[in-house]
């Protein structure tokens, strides 16, 4: 019998088993699917290295490449090539994002004042931003959409905020919360009162040669073999016979609800996991490392309050579109990482150029491209064919980058409620959950819909719940 069982084998489930067999705490990782790592899936395709979902790991969240250096594979981590530029579409035109800029804020004046995303009312409203008086803190959420034009203006919001910052979740910027996802921004009002005063202050930090966050190789990370070789690698690292696949768990259940103290974690196991076939396990803990909607099912016969708050935390579906061409096939010069999409030019999200934004993604007469749909923009996107999705892409793509021959290659990844949404409100929900778990000594959450959305945010969480439930196993918690 395991100490402990660790519902869902994504990337949050995978980094609290390690960190328990760091511990040499015994534990079993249950996962629904026939292979590990959740919504992270890379293959290989004729030559090509695809990822399906996730391929960069931010370098400024130390978690992840903390962990690949712990795992060993800190030597095969690979920068983003250059020229590291990104792109935004406005009125048929791929517009460079200018250099100097922190998630879009500007940092410096003089690139931005040259650039042609912006309008000059849109330039100078932006500038304004310094004399924006900061808000009073009375500790409330915003939305990114409603922060962002207060400091910025409403076309900072529609070809910053909209694309870039609510982008990267497939959400709704006038529904995404600041606090939770960008509370540096919230921060940098607070105490600089500007963003371009606060950001400029940190640039000039980043130029001191001293600096221990100077990074000049960009600030995204991969792998080789895409993001499934920290998933691999992860699952090698645990003891044998840890991670079990193909194991749907419908149900937890509490032994001893009524006789035990709420605090207390018993030698004896006192919860139940109820698995959709075999005989039930028994475990002194619980991680539900699953996502909110699921943890939300597995919890409802054990705490409805616990079930009611998990279910209120929204998703978003979308897909990966991946097309890749003959080199001469595609007339853009593809010269960066790709672009976004503002919801007010068009249909699709993103676009990555995954082969000019990796080394080594595809042979070199060949390009690989990937575009996102969906999200919050467009919520029934996933009830498209493939061949629809297909060529929703290209129709979307040819003008822009100037295909002249069909794909030799196209694959559809479809991620169906897989983007937590960390919505206008969401850190008082998690409060209210924390003080719902404490009803419950032995039972944790972790995993994208609750404390981070991104890999390394994920892999933190994990560690840090493992940590937490490793605590009170031993008495220290
Ligand atoms: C398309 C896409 C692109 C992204 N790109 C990036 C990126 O480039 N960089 C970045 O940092 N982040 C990115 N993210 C975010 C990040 O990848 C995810 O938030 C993170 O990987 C989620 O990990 P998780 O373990 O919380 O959840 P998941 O990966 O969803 O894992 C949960 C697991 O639980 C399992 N499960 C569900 N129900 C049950 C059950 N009843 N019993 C047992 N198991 C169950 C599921 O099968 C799944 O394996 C992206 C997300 C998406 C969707």
């Amino acid at each position: 019998m395991p100490d402990v069982v660790i519902v869902g084998g994504g990337i949050a489930g995978l980094a609290a088993a390690y960190e328990l067999s760091r511990q040499d705490i015994g534990c079993v990782v249950l996962e629904r699917h026939a292979r590990p790592g959740g919504v992270i899936f890379s293959e290989e395709v004729d030559g090509f290295t695809i990822d399906g979902g996730p391929d960069s790991l931010l370098v400024q969240k130390p978690a992840g490449i903390q962990l690949c250096q712990e795992l060993g594979l800190g030597a095969r981590l690979i920068p983003t090539k250059p020229p590291r530029v990104a792109y935004i579409l406005r009125a048929g035109t791929l517009h460079a994002l200018p250099a100097a800029s922190v998630l879009g804020i500007p940092t410096r004046v003089k690139p931005f004042l040259g650039s042609r995303l912006f309008s000059w009312p849109g330039k100078l409203r932006m500038g304004a931003e310094l004399f924006v008086p900061r808000r009073h803190d009375d500790g409330s959420d915003e939305s990114i959409g409603a922060f962002i034009t207060r400091r910025f203006g409403r076309e900072a919001a529609t070809y910053i905020a909209e694309p870039l910052l609510a982008g990267i979740h497939a959400g709704d910027v006038d529904r995404l919360s600041v606090r939770a996802l960008f509370p540096q921004f919230v921060e940098a009002e607070r105490t600089h009162g500007s963003l371009l005063r606060a950001f400029r202050a940190r640039q000039s930090a980043l130029r001191n040669p001293q600096s221990a966050i100077r990074n000049d190789d960009g600030v995204f990370r991969s792998l080789p073999g895409g993001l499934s070789e920290l998933v691999r690698t992860l699952v090698q690292a645990l003891p044998p016979g840890t991670v079990q696949t193909g194991a749907a768990v419908t149900r937890i259940s509490d032994r001893q609800s009524t006789e035990s103290p709420p605090d207390i974690v018993e030698a004896s196991p006192r919860f139940r996991v109820e698995r959709a076939s075999g005989a039930p396990i028994e475990a002194r803990a619980v991680i539900l490392a699953t996502p909110a909607f699921v943890t939300s099912t597995l919890t409802r016969d054990y705490d409805a309050d616990l079930s009611r708050l998990c279910g209120e935390i929204p998703y978003a579906s979308s897909a990966a579109i991946v097309l890749a061409f003959d080199r001469q096939a595609v007339r853009h010069p593809l010269n960066g990482s790709g672009f976004v999409v503002p919801r007010v030019e068009g249909t699709l999200l993103a676009v990555s150029w995954l082969s000019s934004k990796w080394p080594g993604r595809a042979p070199d007469d060949r390009v690989l491209l990937r575009a996102f749909v969906g999200g919050a923009r467009d919520p029934r996107a996933l009830e498209r064919s493939d061949e629809e999705l297909v060529r929703q892409a290209l129709t979307a793509l040819t003008p822009l980058l100037g295909m002249t021959a069909p794909p030799l290659l196209s694959r559809v990844y479809r991620w169906e409620r897989a983007n937590a949404q960390h919505e206008v409100g969401h850190q008082a929900r998690i409060a209210a959950i924390e003080h719902a778990l404490t009803r419950h000594a032995g039972l944790y959450v972790t995993g994208s819909g609750f404390r981070g959305t991104g890999i390394p945010d994920c892999i933190a969480d994990g560690r840090s719940t493992a940590r937490a439930a490793f605590g009170k196993l031993k008495g220290k918690g």
